[in-house]
């Protein structure tokens, strides 16, 4: 069975790509279409030629099932060169996604015509790649560099409209497809139009700004640190401006292979599919759907509460602010408006979208007010017994079907929601700060939550741009128990004979944007040392601990905010300190540790390690579903290098018998803490990979 169909309408050949259930650009298509089209070009009573997808859709991009392997057959190269070499007008026809090799044939057609609802993008960079079938070359010669670039460097899609503002597309089709393409190709035989080949258009690409290139790649810096495809985009679109076409095609066919070959992809890749199934809750039945979430209701109007408010208003859903006091709310709200204000600034926010997020979030005293609301989301101080007070408050008030969310970073969820009559209801939503930008959002099941409140948080994270991962209810849920283990490991390398800045270069030099101890100095040593206080009385004195964080803040040193923490501060500016390292050797004479060199890569080994290690605890525990939902939590959270793949890819890769070697090694010398994970040993035994299953 052919997965193109060729028929005729008058002198004009129809070729309908039939690749059930999406038209993904297999090896089969892309033989089928290079048959077809030459089949077309040698058959004389054709005159011009239509591309169009079966069902509505046209070309989604690669068949996902052949990613990774070797390519056989005809490339997307041969199938454009093929209609290049027809000689005749060919008309793609664009509906639903066209997207990566299915949006480069469709550039390699001498017009494109598309549906109102067409998606149009090629989003390669998205898995380390760049588009390898002239995309690079030819969407600049048609939009011009900057739209090229935007849209390769950043693979998101635009719309009809767009594409037809910037050139992309020639018209945009609101009947019947095939007609209006059709159509289409009357006009250009009835007009004797020459043939508009974009390899051969230089028009849009000559005179092109080449600052432009400097500017991007510097603005881009740190987003771009360590990732090869973006920057081959870069010198791709610069060569389609300066170089002939051949030559830009060659060096993007290099540039292909090149990021093909590079490991990055393959975290990419995974992390593609993590995100993908990140969503997917096992053992929930499929008849439990999400509720439609159309208002919501925050409590608490500081730091977090004013930015999960923003969430809410940023995705048009109109939500309350509640406070205890009016000043509190005042204060809150001006946070709110100066966040946005920011943002309108630095142009990437209209005053006019920012007038209307403001106008969605109103500021209230009362729970009568947000009693209807279809969400609520706990923000008060981290406190249980403010917490409870709370929960029996919103239990008294809200609607039976309101689902009750806390953000509560260390407390039980459990113990909060055994004051409502209603446990069920009650989950936990745990933000990240800033809550307005940071992707991820734990989603924390307690004993009692029902499926379906779990189902809406989590639909509810994708409706205001969260990557929501499904938790159990432990301390530090996810994310923040590893986090407790690399900083652990950290603080233990300073005293062993590292210092922050190297300790921060080595991770930055792994591709985290911002090492520990800058992180920490941005956030504010105090808030850690105050939770640590109030936990010295259940810490495990056996245990080896750190006191150098906590000697930092009784020095008054809380970071940033008081121009002195690990670094020293002039304004944002980070300089090393040396009465930090003396502080360290201090407490290393104290702790009798005889402090050595330690190099860059025992810090990143030792460091991931141990996060790998207390993630198969976790997954042992039941608290992750999956090694992949740990890695998109470090990736949206914690600023874990998307190249790198997330935490549990590292170890997958470097292999869990070298993971459970290096873990045994440390269990040796620092005890307790380094004990192996249960399933580490059953890893190491079958040198299994997730990956593999
Ligand atoms: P914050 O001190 O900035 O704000 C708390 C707000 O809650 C204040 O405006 C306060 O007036 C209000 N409030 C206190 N008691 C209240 C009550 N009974 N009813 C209504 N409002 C009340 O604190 P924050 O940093 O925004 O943290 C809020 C919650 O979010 C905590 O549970 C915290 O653990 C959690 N959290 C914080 C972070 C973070 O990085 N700051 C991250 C994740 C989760």
């Amino acid at each position: 069975m052919s997965t193109v169909h060729s028929h005729r309408a008058g002198d004009i050949a129809v070729l309908t790509i039939d690749n059930p259930p999406v038209n993904a650009m297999s090896m089969a298509v892309r033989a089928d279409l290079v048959a077809a089209v030459r089949s077309a070009a040698s058959d004389a009573a054709v005159r011009a030629v239509v591309l169009i997808g079966a069902n509505g859709k046209f070309i989604p991009g690669a068949d996902i099932r052949e990613f990774g392997k070797p390519i056989t057959g005809p490339s997307g190269r041969d199938v454009i060169a093929a209609i290049e070499a027809a000689a005749k007008p060919v008309v793609a026809a664009l509906a639903g996604h066209a997207l990566g090799g299915g949006l480069e044939i469709a550039l390699g057609c001498h017009w494109r015509v598309a549906t109102p609802g067409c998606q149009l993008g090629l989003p390669e960079v998205k898995i380390g790649l760049l588009p390898g079938a002239g995309g690079t070359q030819r969407l600049p010669r048609l939009v011009g560099a900057a739209r090229a670039l935007e849209m390769i460097t950043s693979g998101q899609p635009i719309g009809a409209r767009a594409a037809l503002d910037c050139g992309l597309i020639d018209a945009v089709v609101e009947g019947e497809l095939l007609d209006a393409a059709l159509e289409f190709a009357q006009r250009v035989l009835a007009e004797a139009r020459p043939l508009r080949l974009l390899s051969a258009c230089n028009d849009r690409v000559a005179g092109t700004d080449l600052a432009l290139f400097d500017e991007l790649l510097s603005k881009n810096a740190k987003k771009w640190r360590g990732l090869i495809a973006p920057q081959r985009i870069v010198d791709c679109v610069r060569a389609a401006c300066t170089q002939p076409f051949e030559q830009g095609y060659a060096l993007e066919l290099a540039s292909f292979d090149e990021c093909k070959a590079s490991p990055q992809r393959a975290a990419l890749i995974h992390l593609f599919a993590a995100e993908r199934d990140v969503a997917r809750i096992p053992g929930l039945s499929a008849d439990v759907a999400a509720r439609t979430v159309a208002s919501a209701a925050v409590i608490g109007a500081g730091t977090m509460g004013g930015g999960i408010a923003m969430c809410f208003a940023n995705a048009g859903i109109p939500v309350w602010l509640l406070d205890t006091n009016a000043d509190a709310l005042t204060r809150g709200r001006a946070l709110i408006e100066k966040n946005y204000a920011t943002s309108v600034a630095r142009g990437s926010l209209t005053q006019e979208r920012m007038d209307r997020a403001l106008g969605l979030i109103t500021g209230t005293l009362e729970y009568a007010a947000i009693a209807d609301s279809d969400i609520v989301i706990e923000a008060a101080f981290e406190d249980m017994a403010i917490k409870q007070q709370v929960f029996r408050q919103l239990d008294a008030v809200m609607k039976p079907a309101a689902i009750l969310a806390t953000n509560t970073s260390t407390l039980d969820i459990d113990k909060i929601a055994a004051v409502t009559t209603r446990p069920e209801s009650v989950i936990g939503a745990h933000f990240f700060s800033p809550a307005n930008v940071m992707k991820l959002l734990e989603v924390v099941r307690a004993a009692k939550t029902s499926p379906q409140a779990i189902v809406t948080t989590m639909a509810l994270a994708r409706t205001i741009g969260k990557v929501g991962v499904l938790a159990g209810n432990a301390d530090g849920f996810i994310g923040n128990r590893i986090l407790a283990v690399y900083g652990r490991e950290c603080d233990f390398l300073l005293e062993e004979g590292a210092t922050p800045w190297q300790v921060d270069r080595a991770l930055q030099g792994f591709g985290f944007p911002m090492g520990l101890y800058l992180m920490r100095d941005m956030s504010g040593l105090d808030v850690g040392w105050r939770i640590r206080q109030y936990r010295e009385q259940f810490r495990d004195k056996r245990l080896r601990y750190s006191p150098i964080a906590d000697r930092l803040c009784e020095l008054g040193r809380f970071g940033q905010k008081t121009a002195k923490g690990y670094y020293l501060y002039d304004g944002r500016n980070a300089t090393p300190d040396p009465a930090v390292e003396a502080l360290i050797e201090q407490v290393a004479k104290e702790l009798n540790i005889a402090r050595r060199a330690v190099s860059d890569d025992e810090i990143v080994t030792r460091v991931l390690t141990a996060m790998a290690n207390e993630g198969l605890k976790i997954l042992g525990e039941g608290i992750a579903l999956r090694a992949g939902d740990i890695d998109v939590a470090y990736v949206h959270g914690y600023g874990f290098p998307r190249h790198q793949g997330g935490p549990m890819y590292w170890a997958d890769q470097r292999g869990w018998g070298a993971v459970y070697e290096t873990v045994r090694h440390y269990h040796a010398s620092q005890g307790a803490l380094w004990a192996p994970a249960p399933r580490l040993v059953e890893m190491a035994a079958r040198a299994q990979a997730f990956e593999q299953g």
